[in-house]
């Protein structure tokens, strides 16, 4: 949809570095080859598109079984104070190299590529200091979420002067940057370090960052980069804390790595954290299936070189005693350049050989891209991974799933015990001969002595591309070219009927669900046919059974579903908006939450409040973003209504709108509309989009 965005824009080329990379949509099945081998036949027409959407427009383009974006561009692109931007959350991930890494929405995403600014409230900046060295089986890789737990415990003691408070809204990371710095950091590797910024996306900081140390100068010589190393040691003063920086951060936090023990996440939430020491006893006291059905290891935090060559020093023990895994085990490798290197080291041979089957190089469960067999079947069960979500059906769609998150280390312990309840720092196993046997502490290289160079995968673009097709058919299901948004005129807020009123928590999956819908992304017109349809309405809360998703529809006075009422009043020249409840469309900064309404004719959303990213996304597609003066004016919203908003056409920043409700039996009453447009912001409504208003301008 950001590309689809951006060649609405009608502009010639890119104007800012920039990449596509299909990684989400690779379903693990049979294993590595087949899997990707499957994709390229199944979704053909999505990545035909792409790569020539990416060489008309100048666009770097990774293919399938590239490998997973977080790890493409660290070893590619991420370097000592740079600043990316990327359209998914663990975009943090490049601060492992010291580059400031943001996830944006694609509307975001495509302001940058036009060449227009990327805007963003200043964030407040957290100073970690780290002191000490990680011991044992604690890893950052199992451990950046106890990190994170510390960094919000101390921040919770600090403001609650209690331990007991330790849930993650208690703080603000939002708006927040975490730059860690002290003797601490430089015990840590680079991957080890992008593991730690990738995973802060789960505590829901705006980014994460680590200076510029040795580690970050022999990872980027072994990718090729001694060049960006040098530069930057002769620059190191842009590239590590101040001193005295600990005075100017707005909080500080200090953590002795000497005290991390591993960590296990889950079930359901990565917030429900449980120190290794302590799993097995609250394994005991819970309902949770003690059996592991499943071990996994693999996603953009936990595929690296030395991520890979630990497990299989552990499988060599295990196998060396004759002991064989329990449970199937899934691996994955960050990226062609890993699976390549591996590959030629016999890695790969002895993980398979244990009884692992590699994943193409790709997200797969991590993102629900798997194939489970007997999924369907809801069964209760217990699955162990190295990924960074767990969140309930995540991996194969089965709500009974219970995830849990820890290191690939120990993720591969567990697979040789098959039981929750094992803690590989202090428990043994039984080999066939009956010996009790212990695994010794993981091991394993930062870095290969060179890395094999494999498939990229990779199709740069070409130096003028602008002879070349886009390969969109008129006929297809899948994607769609974007038509551009009609302008704004005199009156277009005025009598607008309420499609709904939603009621309670709306986040991005209830405005624009997920699972089957996936595959529209790129078809505005068929992907609006969900708009809504998992969000409750308020107006039909007596009547339970339909008021998810539906609506009634004031001209023929039925209750149809959402959608087809908008395309009901969009036919019929109804003007209409959405009443939003608070914090209207958290979660996800997907665009098409705002693309769909705007598509179906919507003209504005008034809420008690909204989502920072959302708000925005709906003044980029030109709909009104507004909020009740007073919350509670949401109550007086009736389904009959009238709405019409005054004074559009002469908005000025920060001064309210006014707002006039006509009743059914002709009764009006008036209050105000509060929004946060700024100056640059009101000509995107005026234009019908911003990208609208990027055009108009070009052709100015
Ligand atoms: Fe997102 Fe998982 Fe893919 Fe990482 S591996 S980019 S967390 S889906």
């Amino acid at each position: 949809m950001a590309l689809l965005q951006f060649i609405s824009a009608g502009l010639p080329k890119v104007a800012i570095p920039t990449t596509i990379h299909s990684d989400h949509l690779i379903v693990a099945e049979h294993g590595d080859e087949a899997d990707v081998m499957n994709a390229k036949e199944q979704h053909r027409e999505v990545y035909d598109f792409l790569s020539s959407a990416s060489r008309r427009y100048g666009i770097g383009y990774w293919k399938a079984g590239s490998g997973i974006i977080h790890t493409i561009i660290l070893e590619n692109y991420a370097f000592p104070g740079g600043l990316i931007i990327g359209t998914d959350s663990h975009s943090p991930n490049a601060g492992g190299l010291g580059m400031l890494g943001i996830g944006v929405g694609g509307s975001d995403a495509v302001d940058a590529m036009a060449g227009m600014p990327w805007e963003l409230q200043c964030p407040k900046v957290i100073g970690v200091c780290l002191t000490g060295r990680l011991q044992g089986w604690a890893s950052s890789k199992g451990d950046s979420s106890a990190l994170h737990s510390r960094c919000r415990r101390f921040a919770d003691r600090c403001r609650h002067h209690s331990e007991a408070c330790w849930h993650t809204h208690c703080i603000r990371w939002q708006w927040r940057i975490i730059e860690f710095h002290g003797p601490g950091v430089q015990t840590l590797n680079a991957t080890a370090m992008a593991t730690v910024c990738n995973m802060s996306a789960e505590v829901g900081s705006t980014s994460c960052i680590f200076p510029f140390t040795d580690a970050t100068a022999r990872y980027l010589a072994a990718t090729d980069r001694s060049f960006i190393a040098d530069a930057a040691r002769q620059n190191s003063n842009l590239v590590i804390a101040d001193e005295g920086s600990e005075q100017h951060y707005d909080d500080v936090i200090h953590i002795d790595l000497d005290t991390l023990e591993p960590h296990i996440n889950g079930p359901f939430t990565p917030d429900l954290s449980h120190p290794l020491s302590r799993f097995s006893a609250d394994i005991s006291q819970s309902s949770w299936p003690q059996q592991i059905s499943q071990a996994m290891v693999g996603s953009c935090t936990n595929s690296s070189y030395e991520d890979l060559k630990k497990v299989v020093n552990l499988v060599r023990e295990a196998e060396a005693v004759g002991l064989k895994p329990k449970v199937p085990m899934l691996i994955t490798a960050g990226s062609e350049k890993i699976q390549a290197t591996v590959a030629r080291e016999g890695i790969l041979r002895e993980l398979e050989a244990a009884g692992a089957t590699m994943l193409g190089t790709s997200c797969g469960p991590c993102v629900g891209q798997w194939n489970r067999a007997g999924a369907d079947k809801h069964e209760p069960n217990s699955v162990i991974s190295s990924y960074n979500r767990n969140f309930v059906g995540r991996h194969d769609g089965n709500p009974a799933t219970h995830s849990f998150v820890t290191s690939p280390e120990i993720v591969t312990a567990f697979a040789y015990s098959g039981d929750l309840n094992f803690n590989p720092t202090c428990d043994t196993l039984t080999t066939p001969s009956g010996q009790p046997f212990r695994f010794s502490l993981p091991h394993a290289e930062e870095l290969p002595l060179s890395f094999a160079k494999g498939d990229t995968h990779y199709q740069g673009p070409p130096r003028d591309g602008s002879s070349v097709v886009v390969m969109v058919s008129p006929t297809s299901e899948r994607l769609q070219l974007l038509q551009p948004f009609a302008a704004w005129t005199q009156g277009n807020a005025d009598d607008m009927a309420v499609l709904v009123k939603v009621r309670g928590k709306c986040t991005t999956d209830h405005i624009s669900p997920a699972g089957p819908w996936y595959n529209y992304r790129g078809h505005l017109e068929n992907i609006s046919n969900n708009l809504l349809t998992a969000a409750e309405n308020d107006f039909l809360a007596s009547s339970p059974r339909v008021s998810r998703g539906h609506a009634i529809d004031q001209v023929a006075g039925t209750v149809e579903s959402i959608p087809q009422v908008a395309k009901t009043y969009k036919k019929a020249g109804i003007r209409w908006c959405i009443i939003g409840d608070t914090n209207y469309n958290e979660g996800s900064s997907r665009e098409h939450a705002a693309l769909e309404p705007r598509f179906l004719g919507g003209v504005a959303v008034i809420a008690r409040s909204f989502a920072r990213i959302h708000e925005t996304n709906l003044k980029k597609q030109g709909m009104l973003a507004l909020t009740f003066s007073d919350a509670k004016l949401y109550d007086d919203i009736g389904a009959d209504d009238r709405i019409s908003v005054l004074g559009v056409e002469d908005m000025e920043p920060g001064a309210p709108l006014r707002m006039r409700v006509k009743k059914r039996d002709g009764k009006v009453w008036e209050s105000w509309l509060e929004h946060t447009y700024q100056e640059g912001q009101v000509p995107w409504l005026m234009s019908g989009s911003a990208l609208n208003y990027v055009k108009s301008q070009r052709l100015r």
